[in-house]
């Protein structure tokens, strides 16, 4: 199996985009075969500078690396269709030879004029073929330097193909356009590169965004024109935001890398990409990468589109960073907490691991432990807690601590436990005084580890700081 991923240079990846490029890799992955970067920047106006460096950024940091592309080199190289213009012009010409294509001279004012009137009339707009019939003049006016585009006449008849994704899909051919393949500067359009690329570069699976799905007759009409054998085509449906409508680029849809600095993991954005729309065949969610490379298979995507839960992602967020790597981990953090040492990141990271659901939690959860004033205890005792229970808590943890009980900390949970049941109060609700007492609120990172973290003295500090506010 060959996939490719061909985005377009038209700013950062989305999640839409980054899920196709995912479905590919895998597919590939899975098969043993390659995978293939191809950035196609046909379409200079919509060119955004810089985008190129993102899409090789992005696709690195969440661990999908392509076997051919740009950075990479291979058999077909360059992997940018900018550099590759002759080589559509050299297909051009064979349709040309065929029959399958022709020049047209219509100026944009005629066509502008064209799609108005069968607008008002309520038909599609399509070019109506005034140039087909004409093109011993075309080719004069040509020679005269008319402008003209090289179009593409679509066959009579239906088209159809067994799409991996969607099965049976079939077109009236009376419904498609006579597709521009060449514009009048000679650069080619999307229409013929796509086709070109996919088959000198032995694309064996286009698994592409399903809103291709209305070109593809246009695509297999080229492959028909030039005896080329298609490849199977797997039209991935739409990714929607909580909202129900579609993630765009031109609905602001976030660019992925901005996920990286919120504090997402890769491989939880991989997980989460890789649910929407595909199904493991088993009840579980959480997958490693080399995980998903063994289950995934381009049957278990299904055709309906699929809606990008936030939640999700958190919870997966959490999850992969409580498998993370300790140093991993240890690395990523510094990010987050700037100015720690690495020795201070290995002491919190046992904490902090239990509780992030972001990288970026790590900020607030170790700033009690990290700052040298005593926290704010405003409000104390906390809410449903009796002031007697607080007392006894604060007294059973000042006599433990001071006793040399941090060095125990299983032994030290105990006794708390214990004092807590003796009061008969909740055990939760007790250990809120302590959390409030020793990190100014009643949750954060467990609390006996952070009293360890923070030693003997300055634990003390705080719970008797604590204590003298309740008399
Ligand atoms: N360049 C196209 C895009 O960015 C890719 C379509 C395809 O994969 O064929 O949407």
């Amino acid at each position: 199996m060959r996939t490719r991923f061909a985005p377009s240079p038209t700013g950062p990846l989305h999640f839409g985009s980054v899920r196709t490029a995912l479905f590919g890799w895998l597919a590939a992955r899975h098969s043993g075969g390659s995978f293939v970067l191809r950035i196609e920047d046909t379409d200079q106006e919509r060119y955004i500078p810089g985008s190129e460096a993102l899409i090789v950024e992005t696709l690195n940091w969440l661990g999908l690396e392509w076997d051919e592309g740009p950075e990479k080199d291979g058999p077909h190289d360059p992997y940018v269709q900018s550099l590759r213009i002759e080589l559509y012009q050299e297909w051009a010409d064979q349709l040309v030879q065929r029959g399958a294509a022709y020049w047209c001279t219509c100026a944009p004012a005629r066509l502008a004029a064209m799609r108005e009137e069968q607008r008002r009339h309520s038909q599609p707009t399509r070019y109506d073929r005034r140039c087909l019939g004409r093109q011993d003049e075309v080719a004069a006016e040509r020679a005269q330097g008319q402008p003209a585009v090289l179009r593409l006449r679509m066959p009579d008849g239906t088209t159809e193909w067994d799409d991996v994704i969607r099965g049976r899909v079939v077109f009236d051919n009376k419904d498609i356009d006579d597709q521009v393949l060449l514009k009048s500067d000679g650069f080619p359009t999307y229409h013929l590169a796509v086709v070109v690329d996919d088959h000198v570069m032995d694309i064996t699976h286009v698994i592409r965004s399903d809103e291709w799905i209305p070109s593809t007759p246009k695509h297999l009409a080229v492959y028909q024109a030039l005896e080329w054998v298609p490849p199977y085509f797997a039209h991935v449906p739409a990714v929607l935001g909580p909202d129900g409508l579609k993630l765009s680029k031109r609905r602001g849809a976030r660019n992925v890398l901005d996920y990286g600095e919120l504090g997402y993991v890769p491989a939880a954005i991989v997980n989460a990409m890789a649910l929407l729309g595909w199904s493991s065949g088993t009840e579980a969610e959480v997958f490693t990468l080399q995980e998903l490379v063994e289950r995934f298979t381009l049957d278990r995507i299904h055709a309906a589109p699929a809606v990008f839960d936030p939640r999700r992602l958190d919870d997966l967020n959490g999850v992969h960073i409580r498998r993370m790597d300790t140093e991993d981990l240890v690395h990523a953090l510094e990010f987050h907490l700037p100015g720690t040492s690495l020795e201070t990141r290995r002491r919190l990271v046992p904490m902090l691991r239990e509780r992030m659901v972001t990288l970026a939690d790590a900020k607030h959860l170790a700033a009690p432990l990290l700052d040298g004033v005593a926290p704010d205890q405003a409000d104390f005792p906390p809410k449903g807690v009796e002031p007697a229970v607080a007392r006894a808590m604060l007294d059973a943890c000042i006599d433990a601590v001071a006793a040399g009980m941090l060095e125990h900390e299983d032994d030290l949970l105990e006794r708390l436990r214990e004092t807590a049941k003796q009061h008969a109060a909740k055990v939760g609700a007790a250990f809120r005084v302590l959390y409030v007492a020793v990190l100014g609120e009643p949750s954060g990172v467990p609390v006996i580890q952070a009293m360890a973290f923070l030693g003997s003295d300055r634990a003390l500090e705080r719970l008797r700081a604590a204590r003298a506010r309740l008399g």
